[in-house]
């Protein structure tokens, strides 16, 4: 497995790939990798020639008062992770690499970013998309894997391909959970024992919105209403946002007839926990 830190290269190797015929899949990720990660790393292997993996914490996508400085990151561990699962390359580039001197280009989506997490985070998916367009632009991918765990994202990424007439493809993936519940993340690393407890409340809430749904509820705003009372009864949860909104557009949606996003954000202590589910 390659293992690179310059544009350049990647751009060498893609080449090399092209010119056998060779499909390329790639990930973008933050590292301090986990099985949710892996299962779309997995999936790309299955449908692509060449994996790239791509681990760089973002510094633009991060707000002024976030946690860029402690984000956790191992990339030894990360670099094995990818080589056990099939990957071709590592692309982990410096920050200088990726944003050199002068660098003022970035990608604005606007309408599906208004609400969820464009709305807590106002300057997230302008970084998210700059970086994302960028690495795009210097892998050239096939086919691009996102999660559903970041549910709009995927969302704001789909859109910006399909607005800025990209050539790949976006395959989103199912959300990977531990045996308990909670989503797996690589923040759950800053939960205490007590904390790690408490962020269950999050799975439990998006269980109980997600089966009265299912068992014929239509009403959004009593879905929310239940998801916010199990949500206040752990006190080391502070509700962010608890939304329901169209899938394709993220726009608030009061009835559980077209294809729905529900969302949590949820700060268990000081750590911002997010889950949700999709019915289609
Ligand atoms: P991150 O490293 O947090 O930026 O995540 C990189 C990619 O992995 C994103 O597309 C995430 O949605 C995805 N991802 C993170 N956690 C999970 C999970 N528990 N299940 C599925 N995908 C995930």
């Amino acid at each position: 497995m390659y293992i690179e830190q310059t544009i350049a290269n990647v751009k060498k190797q893609v080449k090399e790939w092209r010119a056998q015929g060779l499909s390329v899949g790639f990930v973008p990720t933050m590292g301090y990798l986990h099985e949710g990660h892996q299962s779309l790393i997995q999936r790309a292997v299955e449908e692509n020639d060449k994996v790239v993996v791509s681990i760089f914490v973002n510094p633009i996508q991060f707000g002024p008062k976030e946690d860029l400085e402690s984000y956790p990151r191992d990339l030894d561990a990360d670099c094995t992770l990818c080589e056990k699962t099939g990957a071709a390359m590592v692309f982990c580039p410096e920050v200088s690499e990726m944003y050199g001197e002068g660098f003022s280009a970035y990608v604005d989506m606007n309408g599906v970013t208004a609400e969820l997490c464009g709305k807590s985070r106002p300057t997230h998916f302008r970084g998210v998309c700059t970086v994302v367009c960028k690495l795009f632009n210097i892998v050239t991918p096939d086919r691009a894997y996102f999660g559903e765990k970041d549910a709009q994202q995927l969302a704001v990424i789909r859109h910006m391909v399909r607005d800025l007439n990209m050539n790949v493809e976006v395959v989103g993936c199912p959300i990977v959970r531990e045996a308990d519940g909670l989503a797996k993340s690589s923040r759950n690393t800053y939960l205490s024992p007590e904390e790690r407890k408490a962020a269950l409340v999050l799975s439990r809430s998006i269980q109980a919105g997600k089966a009265m749904i299912q068992a014929g509820e239509k009403n959004g705003d009593r879905v929310l209403e239940e998801m916010c009372r199990i949500l206040s009864e752990e006190p080391l949860a502070k509700i962010d946002y608890v939304e329901m909104v169209r899938w394709d557009s993220i726009e608030i949606h009061h009835q559980a007839d077209v294809p729905v996003l529900v969302a949590i954000a949820v700060y268990i202590g000081t750590t911002r926990l997010i889950d949700n589910f999709i019915l289609e």
